[in-house]
């Protein structure tokens, strides 16, 4: 999509890489995940062994690709990225892994859309280090297993229950990202405007905290753009001056767009505020449902504006409050 506060990646968004942070003690947030996998990192290191798998699972933009380059720039060896959608046939993962050095990190971005041959090419390669290739044709076709590096598999997802079973269990590591607080996303902003050289007001980055969807690309891209309309209008930018402009993008007070609130306002108007199976949304707003689920549902949800039920989807109380309507009495009960 060409949301402003789309948590995925777009084209524009080759600015995030100066924001990006280089180490562990670098990243903000995310400290449970981060403690535990400095003891992961130090042990792998003093074993000089391949660190054990790991996956990271959440919404996307929360750092999870950032993290994987910590973890290998952290161990000390290298880092090659690949993706589910992009891996089409065993071989080409084949080629990837017989070129790795020993205890190389390979990140796997959407590890949730692996065709199932590569699965099966990656189970043998996880647990033994080992493919199993096929020479030859009909009758002659004879198995050889061959030796790959010793290496670690950093896989990521925004659906870690789309993952198959094997699959999964084959990670000894599974890491789950959360949204930032504002608080945190307060010091990303703040930094990312000193990198910047883009003098922002404290309240003005607090502003963009509070309006990122608790996702640091969101804080990021709407820092780039709040920095163009101060750059242009030849403002200072004060909370004022960043309101004005994430207004103008419309961004409302609670980070939403567009989108969501085209989301909120259908469940509210056309379906009594639920509940509404996620098909007929998808339908109704012309959106898959997986972007649905995956990109703009889990905010929502997280914020109680929404909520998940057996029947479908439901405007939560803080959903009508939001779109200036009263909840049903029910629900305030
Ligand atoms: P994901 O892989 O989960 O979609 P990324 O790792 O690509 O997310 O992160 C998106 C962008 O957000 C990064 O380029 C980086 O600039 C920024 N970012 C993510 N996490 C942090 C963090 N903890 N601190 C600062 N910036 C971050």
């Amino acid at each position: 999509g060409d949301r402003i506060t789309d948590p995925e990646r777009q084209g524009d968004d080759y600015g995030e890489h100066a924001l990006r942070p280089q180490t562990i003690a670098d990243f903000t947030g995310q400290q449970s995940l981060r403690e535990n996998l400095s003891v992961f990192i130090a042990a792998a290191k003093a074993r000089a062994e391949p660190m054990d798998h790991v996956l990271f699972h959440g919404p996307p933009g929360l750092g999870k690709t950032t993290l994987a380059q910590i973890v290998a720039r952290e161990l000390g060896v290298g880092f090659r990225a690949t993706s589910g959608p992009v891996l089409q046939r065993s071989g080409d993962l084949a080629a990837i892994l017989t070129n790795l050095q020993p205890r190389d990190v390979l990140f796997v971005d959407e590890i949730h859309r692996l065709q199932p041959a590569i699965e099966e090419t990656l189970y043998p390669a996880m647990e033994d280090f080992c493919l199993d290739l096929i020479i030859g044709e009909g009758p002659a076709a004879r198995t050889v297993r061959i030796d790959i590096p010793p290496f670690t598999l950093i896989g990521a997802t925004t659906r870690a229950g789309l993952l198959a079973t094997p699959l999964r269990d084959r990670f000894g590591i599974p890491l789950r990202l959360i949204f930032y607080t504002a608080e945190e996303l307060h010091g990303i902003v703040s930094r990312g405007a000193r990198k910047l050289g883009f003098p922002l007001s404290e309240d003005g980055a607090m502003e963009i905290a509070k309006r990122s969807r608790g996702t640091p690309r969101i804080a990021g891209r709407l820092l780039r753009r709040v920095r163009d309309f101060a750059m242009v209008q030849g403002q200072d930018a004060d909370r004022a001056m960043v309101d004005a402009a994430l207004l103008r993008l419309e961004v409302d007070a609670l980070g939403l767009d567009a989108m969501d609130r085209r989301y909120l306002r259908r469940i509210a108007e056309h379906h009594g505020g639920g509940p509404v199976g996620i098909e007929t949304l998808s339908a109704a707003l012309a959106e898959g449902r997986d972007t649905l689920e995956e990109v703009v549902e889990p905010f929502l949800i997280q914020e109680g504006l929404v909520l998940r039920t057996p029947r479908g989807r439901m405007l939560g109380e803080a959903g009508w409050r939001h779109l200036g309507l009263a909840p049903p009495a029910s629900m305030v009960a």
